[in-house]
C-alpha cells in the first residue's frame, strides 16, 4: 500500500483511508477484526465521527495497540465552542488516545453553518484552542456543498477538505479541487461508492485512480471488501472504452433522481426530514432491516407531514422532483419493513 502526505499536513497516510459508518451494525469483536484486517493490509487513515454512533469505540479497542503507527480522523457537527469541546473531549475518550491527528468539523453544507462555526464562541474557536493545547494535530471540514466549501477554503484555516466525490459526482474536479490544491489542503474523497449507490466497485476505483491526490475512504464492513479493493490498487488499470460506457449508463440512470445530500433543501417549515428520507435506499442496501429502522425510521415519519408546497423543489440545486421522491421512498421503505 503506497503511503502519501495529506496536503501540506505532516500526515503521511496510506492512498486508501477506512470509512468508519458501515462498522456501525457490526458486533463489536467483528468490528474490531475488520479493522485489525485492514492494519495488517496495510491501511493506516481511519475516518469516523461522534455523530457514528458505536464507530469511534469500536475503531478505539482496534487501533488502540497501533496508535502511533495510524492516523485517526473524526468529526463533530457541533457549531458552537462548547459543544464542540464537549464532543471532542468524548472522541478522545470513546478512541482511547490523547490526540485527534485530523479533527474535522462536519457537514459544513452552507452559508449560516460556515458562519456559526468561525463566529466568535462557535466551533472552530475551541477546535483551534484544542490545537493550541496538543489534542488535535490539524484541522479540517467536511462539506456537500461546493459554494461553502470554496468560502471555507478561502479562509486559510482548514488544512484538508472532505467531500463526496466519484464518478456520479465528479464536479468539484472543476469545480473545488483545484482551488484546494492551490491551497495545498489534503483532499479526502467520501462517498467513493456512491454512498451505496454504485455497485461496481471496479469502476469506482478504476476512476479514484485517475486522481490520486484525492484519499477515498470506503465504508468497510468485512475483510473481503477491503481486500477486494486492495486488490483493485495493486493491479491498476485504466478505464476502458467499456467501462467509460458503462460509466455514462450509470450516471444517466442515476443522474435525475441522485440526491447529493447537499441539504440546501432544508429546513422544510412542515419538518420533513428531506436529506435522510432520500437516504433510504442506499441505507437499505447497506445495512440491515433493523438498524435502517433505527436510523431512519423516525425521518420517514415526517414524510407524512409534506404538503407538496414545492419551495423544496425550487432550493434543489439538482432540481429533483422530491414531493414525488419522498412518496416514493416512504413506499419503498414500508415494503421494505415488512419483507
Ligand atoms: S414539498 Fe413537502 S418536503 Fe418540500 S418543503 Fe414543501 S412540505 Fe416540505
Ligand atoms: S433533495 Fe436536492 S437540495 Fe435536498 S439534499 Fe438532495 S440534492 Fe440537496
Amino acid at each position: 500500500m503506497k503511503t502519501i502526505q495529506l496536503g501540506a499536513t505532516a500526515l503521511e497516510i496510506s492512498e486508501i483511508g477506512f470509512g468508519g459508518i458501515p462498522i456501525i451494525p457490526l458486533p463489536r469483536d467483528e468490528a474490531v477484526s475488520v479493522v485489525r484486517h485492514c492494519i495488517d493490509r496495510g491501511i493506516t487513515f481511519f475516518d469516523t465521527a461522534n455523530m457514528y454512533t458505536t464507530s469511534e469505540e469500536k475503531l478505539g479497542i482496534a487501533l488502540k495497540s497501533d496508535r502511533s503507527n495510524v492516523v485517526i480522523a473524526t468529526k463533530t457537527a457541533q457549531r458552537d465552542a462548547r459543544g464542540a469541546a464537549d464532543h471532542l473531549e468524548l472522541s478522545l475518550r470513546q478512541l482511547q488516545t490523547d490526540w485527534i491527528d485530523l479533527y474535522q468539523l462536519h457537514n459544513v453544507s452552507n452559508e449560516d453553518a460556515l458562519k456559526q462555526v468561525l463566529a466568535p464562541r462557535g466551533a472552530y474557536e475551541a477546535v483551534a484552542r484544542a490545537r493550541d493545547a496538543g489534542k488535535i494535530r490539524c484541522i479540517g471540514i467536511s462539506s456537500h456543498s461546493i459554494s461553502t466549501a470554496i468560502e471555507a477554503l478561502k479562509t486559510g484555516l482548514f488544512q484538508t477538505l472532505q467531500f463526496p466525490f466519484n464518478f456520479i459526482e465528479s464536479d468539484p474536479l472543476q469545480a473545488l479541487f483545484p482551488l484546494a490544491t492551490r491551497h495545498q489542503v489534503g483532499i479526502i474523497g467520501m462517498k467513493p461508492l456512491g454512498g451505496g449507490l454504485l455497485e461496481r466497485a471496479d469502476l469506482c476505483f478504476k476512476f479514484l485512480q485517475q486522481h490520486p491526490y484525492v484519499v477515498p475512504i470506503p465504508g468497510i464492513r468485512s475483510s473481503q471488501e477491503i481486500d477486494e479493493i486492495i486488490e483493485l490498487y495493486q493491479n491498476p488499470k485504466p478505464l476502458s472504452e467499456a467501462d467509460l460506457k458503462a460509466i455514462e449508463t450509470i450516471r444517466s440512470d442515476v443522474g435525475e433522481k441522485f440526491c447529493h445530500r447537499c441539504e440546501y433543501c432544508m429546513p422544510c417549515a412542515q419538518g420533513v426530514q428531506i436529506s435522510s428520507v432520500l437516504m433510504l435506499r442506499p441505507a437499505a442496501k447497506r445495512l440491515s432491516c433493523e438498524n435502517v429502522k433505527g436510523w431512519l425510521g423516525a425521518a420517514m415519519e415526517t414524510v407524512e407531514k409534506c404538503i407538496e408546497c414545492g419551495e423544496c423543489e425550487q432550493k434543489c440545486p439538482y432540481h429533483l422532483p422530491i414531493a414525488d421522491l419522498l412518496k416514493e421512498n416512504l413506499a419503498l421503505y414500508h415494503q421494505y419493513s415488512r419483507s
